[in-house]
């Protein structure tokens, strides 16, 4: 699918042609988005906010434009509660800040799942040392999938957060997030899904889902590093307090003390990087010029496609089989009873120009769950094609030959 518009899928590495699978890491970037970043830098770079010039006021625009852009991709109610952020860390970490400081006291609890990206435990872990809280952890069931039962009996009076992975980095299984939001709101406690993985995937409408919060990274959906989302309902966001300050955040400083600036801006201290911004308006203009729904279907056969051809390797376990996932399959090969270790087998892809990743994929407590040092990870794009897997199990192939 529009391959035409990635111009780096014509590299060559180690002398092969690239085929790219690691898309859950980044993705790559279309013409119109690297266009969009010249364009920015070459007539209207110019701080904006601050500005009564001219420059300043098209710069301000597009940021602005952006921000309603994204509040319309994932159905936001306004685009006040669009924060603009680094990325999926960021907006996890500003969360956790903002809503530690306002929400979480000495024995609350905050609920995460056994299979969450390490930016979606860690910040909770600081945030309950700081607060002296307990995280939980949902633990999963043989088949890797949450134990909704075991989820419902740790919900209780002192649970005062759910913070939930929409889609698994590792596994690439899109996680029951709906029921998990109707039991979290039945006892009035919110619920804040990583969309890392989702949102460049599938159609994420943050009304319908009715999540309080949502974050997710630019990169990861065919936009520019640097720039991430974090959405939070408007009622939410009014009752937290900021977690930066700074310029832009404030509506007076006196040395008697500061008042903050409305939604957004509460949140985006200092100058927000508005070049990413417009540049993510980019890549879901793109996105939506495909179609959300083109683009899963895609992916889903391709994945399907994929999870096909590999079962007939010699050897393999594929993690998660057949659950429903988002262009994600993680596996690892065993010869004989041994497992050939991750790293070898991705270093001897890499040799043959495919990009896979491989090891514990930040998400170490997953992996120690699944019990193996690490798995081979393949991400797909909605760029990738029946050829790119063709290829990729002919080179898995070679690599198995020489590592037996
Ligand atoms: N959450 C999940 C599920 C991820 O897959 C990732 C990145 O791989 C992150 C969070 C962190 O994203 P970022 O590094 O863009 O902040």
């Amino acid at each position: 699918m529009n391959r035409e518009d990635f111009s780096i899928l014509k590299e060559q590495v180690h002398g092969r042609p690239l085929v790219y699978l690691d898309n859950a890491a980044t993705s790559q970037k279309p013409q119109q988005v690297l266009d969009a970043i010249i364009d920015a830098y070459t007539h209207w770079n110019s701080n904006i906010h601050r500005g009564v010039h001219h420059l300043s006021q098209v710069a301000t625009m597009h940021h602005e434009e952006a921000r309603k852009a994204v509040a319309a991709f994932i159905n936001a109610q306004s685009s006040d509660e669009i924060i603009f952020t680094k990325g999926t860390t960021d907006s996890l970490n500003a969360l956790a800040f903002s809503f530690g400081e306002a929400c979480i006291h000495e024995g609350d609890e905050i609920i995460v799942s056994g299979l969450e990206h390490h930016s979606n435990i860690v910040p909770w872990q600081m945030l309950c040392e700081r607060k002296k809280a307990v995280l939980k952890p949902i633990p999963l069931h043989e088949d890797l999938s949450i134990d909704l039962a075991a989820f419902k009996h740790l919900l209780s009076t002192r649970t005062k957060l759910v913070s939930i992975a929409h889609v698994s980095n590792v596994l690439g299984t899109i996680q029951p997030i709906e029921e998990i939001i109707r039991l979290a709101h039945e006892q009035h406690i919110p619920v804040c899904i990583d969309g890392a993985q989702s949102v460049p995937h599938l159609r994420v409408d943050v009304q319908s889902l009715d999540c309080d919060f949502l974050a997710f990274s630019g990169h990861k959906m065919y936009g520019p590093t640097g720039i991430g989302v974090l959405y939070g309902k408007r009622e939410w966001l009014e009752k937290l307090p900021p977690h930066e300050g700074g310029g832009e955040m404030i509506n007076h400083v006196r040395w008697s003390g500061t008042t903050y600036n409305e939604l957004p801006y509460k949140f985006e201290a200092g100058t927000p990087n508005f070049i990413g911004s417009y540049a993510l308006q980019k890549a879901v203009e793109y996105m939506q010029s495909i179609g959300l729904e083109a683009i899963e279907n895609h992916e889903r056969e391709l994945t399907a496609y994929c999870e096909a051809q590999l079962q007939t390797v010699e050897g393999v376990q594929i993690y998660a089989p057949k659950q429903p996932k988002a262009g994600v399959i993680s596996f690892n090969i065993y010869n004989a009873q041994t497992l050939i270790h991750p790293f070898d087998i991705g270093t001897l892809l890499d040799q043959q120009g495919i990009a896979v990743r491989t090891g514990h994929h930040c998400a170490e407590p997953l992996i120690d769950t699944m019990g193996v040092p690490g798995t081979v990870r393949v991400s797909f794009g909605l760029y990738n094609d029946k050829n790119d897997v063709d290829t990729f199990i002919a080179a898995l192939q070679k690599a198995i030959q020489i590592l037996k």
